[in-house]
């Protein structure tokens, strides 16, 4: 009854907003409004109207509309989370951002005037052909917007060197929730008047304010690359080595784990080898970016690293070959579906020093547990992905799946650590963001969201109030993205 009285009202507030912004913006058919209902999470819920945005001013106009009328706002880039963030869980208007997605690099400034509806891999190619860099990649690059990454405070492969979305976001502009517009920053590399608002939009999750145009910057291209492939005794071996390659002082600019789950699964998944006679091995891949004198350098380093901690080491011939070697990489979490047909996906983060603790612990969940968690991840950031991989139908491991990911995040907070490194709260993880924060901090953010958005409509229901993914069906559908 509750629902349908939200409907009804959705409807009303709907056609008001057809009559400002037409019926080319503003979508009440099924197929699109069941395209908009969920996101990569695979949970529906039920959006009432899509908005496909055309004009920067739209935005505000449809923020306008939805206060007045008290209706719900999601909004919503490629819909790649993982958490839930961009699925319409309490129903209302769905805010698609993917037709603001216009590039302009400033060559001389080192900066690049983006929509947040542009694609990341768009950026990086409109960047590149100039000989900047944006170096933030996340393995959805070819489809999640900037918008998106932004809202999440996106990361990637290149975060121990270079940094996450945060380190690269000069100037913002866009919408509060109330609909006024507003812009944090100029297109200069310094700025200090004022609150930094920009910041405390980055990582907000769509709940403070609708991103849409950015001013991000860029690094010069690297002029060499080298990229190595090593591979270990054991998970522990991996671990210890890689701390004795940082404390040497070499920053890879990529250093990735794969734990023998994660090997098997990717070899099986592309049928390809990731590295030949070391079948079952735990790998460390590593990419050194400078200079040709600084890689020179460091990879004579990281050559005498290899001989001394791996159990073999292969240097990538040319692109083309580390190319292949960072596909399969990529095609990792999607792979792991053979091991089950859920997944926990967590994005923990870890110091440093703990890592080897941390292996010893998830050995351990996986014995008590009896699941599978293959876990790979950023090294040079400590930003591992933890895969609780569980049937489904069977509750023995839908129970323990929700017992070991419990487990896994206290130990995580327990370690120094924190509950997500890149893929934010959403749905999926406010059963644990009071583990990662006390009462007065979760109050803080919640007295935050209330000033900037007294009537509650941007992305409500999100980050605050619990949510158990694994209480809820997923769809049998499948994503551009997802492993064929
Ligand atoms: C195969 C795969 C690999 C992935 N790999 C990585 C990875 O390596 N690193 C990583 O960090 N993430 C990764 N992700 C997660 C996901 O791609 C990122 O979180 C990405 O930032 C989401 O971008 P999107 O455009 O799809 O946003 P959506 O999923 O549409 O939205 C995500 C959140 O951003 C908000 N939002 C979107 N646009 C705006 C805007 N303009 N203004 C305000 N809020 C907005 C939404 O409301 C929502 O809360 C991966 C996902 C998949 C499916």
């Amino acid at each position: 009854m509750r629902w349908l009285f939200h409907m009804k009202s959705f409807a009303k507030a709907t056609a008001a907003l057809k009559r400002r912004l037409g019926s080319r913006v503003v979508h009440t058919d099924e197929a699109a409004r069941r395209e908009a209902s969920f996101d990569s999470s695979k949970i529906l819920f039920e959006a009432a109207a899509v908005i496909r945005v055309r004009r920067e001013v739209e935005v505000g106009i449809v923020l306008e509309l939805a206060n007045k009328f008290r209706v719900p706002v999601t909004t919503r880039g490629r819909g790649t989370t993982l958490t839930g963030a961009a699925a319409p869980v309490q129903g209302g208007w769905v805010l698609d951002t993917l037709a603001l997605d216009k590039i302009a690099i400033d060559g001389e400034s080192g900066m690049a005037h983006v929509q947040a509806g542009a694609k990341v891999g768009d950026i990086q190619r409109a960047a590149a052909a100039q000989g900047w860099f944006y170096p933030p990649d996340p393995s959805s690059k070819e489809y999640c917007t900037i918008g998106g990454n932004i809202a999440c405070n996106a990361g990637g492969m290149h975060g121990g060197k270079y940094g996450v979305t945060r380190d690269f976001v000069v100037a913002l502009r866009g919408f509060l929730p109330t609909g006024e517009f507003v812009e944090w920053g100029t297109a200069t590399k310094k700025f200090s008047a004022g609150f930094n608002m920009r910041d405390l939009w980055i990582g907000s999750e769509g709940m403070l304010g609708v991103v849409t145009g950015v001013v991000l910057k860029l690094v010069p291209q690297p002029a060499a690359r080298w990229t190595l492939l090593t591979s270990f005794r054991d998970e522990t071996t991996a671990l210890r080595a890689a701390l004795a390659l940082f404390r040497q002082h070499v920053q890879p600019a990529i250093c990735e784990f794969l734990d023998r789950e994660s090997v098997l699964c990717a070899e099986r998944a592309t049928a390809k080898t990731i590295f030949a006679g070391q079948a079952g091995r735990p790998v460390i891949l590593l990419e050194l970016t400078g200079t040709q004198l600084d890689v020179k350098e460091q990879s004579a380093a990281v050559r005498a690293w290899a001989k001394a901690h791996a159990t073999a080491h292969r240097v990538a011939r040319d692109r083309d070959e580390a190319e292949e070697l960072w596909a399969v990489r990529r095609k990792c979490s999607g792979a792991m579906f053979e091991l089950g047909d859920a997944k926990l996906n967590e994005d923990v983060v870890l110091p440093m020093r703990s890592y080897v603790k941390f292996a010893r612990f998830l050995a351990a969940l996986k014995r008590e547990s009896g699941l599978h968690i293959p876990t790979f991840g950023h090294l040079a950031d400590g930003n591992l992905h933890v895969n609780i991989m569980y049937r489904r139908a069977d509750p023995r491991e839908s129970r323990a799946a929700e017992r070991a990911v419990k487990k896994l995040m206290e130990t995580v907070v327990a370690l120094g650590g924190a509950i997500s490194g890149e893929h934010g709260i959403g749905l999926a993880k406010t059963p644990f963001l009071r583990i990662q924060h006390s009462a007065a901090q979760v109050r803080a953010m919640q007295a935050v969201k209330d000033a900037l958005d007294p009537r509650g409509i941007l992305n409500p229901g999100k980050m605050f109030n619990v949510f158990r993914v694994w209480e809820h069906p997923r769809m049998d559908v499948h994503l551009p993205w997802d492993h064929k």
